[in-house]
């Protein structure tokens, strides 16, 4: 499994899980340079020595790339190693996240296009957001643009290492939308057209993926078997599996909101009736946990739990997932619905299925697009994953 994603240009159709094995001659540096950044990213700090030991690289290999980097202002020394050990104390390295920061935007939320300049660590220095006002095509292209432009006159003494755009739709791993319904864009080259008017490198992939992705890079969740599926404007889940980000052959992968949820149902907006859409969207939602009343209505929360679970179940199944995980932006999914959901799930799954499961809230706010678009600079332009 190693190693094929620097080899597709470190887009993210390769591995997300943290590299541990020697590159192959030719793109070696390029593969180490991406290991100990790797290593730093969700270990560091660490001193050379450890370093040597957690990549297999010899100490002599890490020392020249810690001084390549170090000179790139990429990786920087933070002290000693306290704890008394036989021989001299280490010193120690880390990731330098005053050195370089991230701009990033949001896309998915279809009335504000929300932007943020990110430190490498996923730390907000500066914010940028600009109304949509219901723009689409070329219009709303450029909207994402200006805010763009505005975050990158945000980055301050820090290099700015790139944008990272979560949108809509079905994307291409070099970030060309296929289609994204909201914004009438249909083949644009997204990150192309932007990196072309802003001078910078840009990568673009759709929001639920990188909620999912951000839950791996900024949250500690393992990429063995997880999805996300996002109560945004759109519903939507990123899919974590081995370590891999699930694209499929037409980038769709993830596409959960037309699946049949019950037998007939509402109409949708796709001309069909019952789509989990049409059950798991903001106002049912509102309507279950009882927003306007006060009192959670039981017969609504019932019906969200059975159709929820009747489209996540055969999922969970069939990939072996370990973590069902909602991103929540806007605090719909309460105890009561999680709850409801969960109750669904168990009258689906079998027990063992259901005993390993951790259903749950993201912890990553209404921010977690946003760091996911961190993930994908990280990724594209260290090889961090
Ligand atoms: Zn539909």
């Amino acid at each position: 499994m190693s190693g094929d994603g620097a080899q597709r240009g470190g887009r993210l159709t390769g591995p997300l899980l943290r590299p541990t094995a020697k590159a192959v001659p030719g793109d070696a540096r390029t593969h180490n340079r991406s290991l100990v950044l790797s290593s730093l990213f969700h270990r560091g700090p660490l001193s050379r020595a450890d370093l040597a030991r957690t990549t297999g690289l010899t100490r002599v290999t890490v020392s020249d790339l810690i001084t390549e980097l170090a000179g790139q202002a990429l990786v920087q020394e933070t002290g000693s190693k306290t704890e008394a050990r036989v021989g001299k104390p280490g010193t120690l390295v880390d990731i330098d996240s005053d050195g370089h920061v991230m701009a990033v935007l949001d896309l998915s939320d279809t009335a504000t296009a929300r932007g943020a300049v990110i430190t490498l660590r996923g730390t907000v220095v500066a914010r940028a957001e600009q109304p949509t006002n219901g723009a689409t095509g070329q219009a709303m292209l450029r909207i994402a643009q200006r805010t763009a432009e505005q975050l990158l006159a945000q980055t301050g003494p820090a290099k700015p290492l790139g944008l990272g755009v979560a949108s809509p739709g079905v994307l291409t791993p070099d970030g060309q939308v296929v289609y994204a319904k909201d914004y009438q864009w249909n083949n644009l080259p997204l990150a192309a057209g932007l990196a072309a008017s802003l001078g910078q490198p840009v990568a673009a992939a759709n929001d639920a993926n990188l909620r999912a992705l951000a839950e791996f890079t900024y949250a500690g969740a393992s990429a063995e078997g997880l999805m996300e599926v996002s109560l945004t404007d759109g519903l939507g889940a990123g899919i974590l599996l081995d370590g891999f980000m699930l694209l499929g052959p037409s980038n769709a992968a993830g596409e959960i909101g037309h699946i049949p949820a019950m037998v007939g149902g509402d109409p949708c907006s796709c001309g069909r009736r019952g789509c989990l859409e049409t059950v798991l969207n903001r106002e049912v939602l509102r309507k279950a946990n009882g927003t306007a009343s006060g009192m959670t209505d039981k017969t609504v929360l019932k019906r969200v739990g059975t159709a929820t679970a009747a489209v996540l179940a055969p999922i969970v199944s069939a990939f072996n997932l370990s973590d069902l995980v909602f991103a929540d932006p806007r605090g719909l999914a309460t105890p009561d619905v999680l709850a409801a959901i969960r109750q669904g799930l168990e009258e689906r799954l079998l027990p063992q299925i259901m005993a390993d499961l951790n259903v749950r809230v993201s912890q990553l706010g209404a921010d977690a697009a946003l760091l996911g678009a961190g993930s994908l600079v990280l990724a594209n332009q260290l090889g961090v994953t």
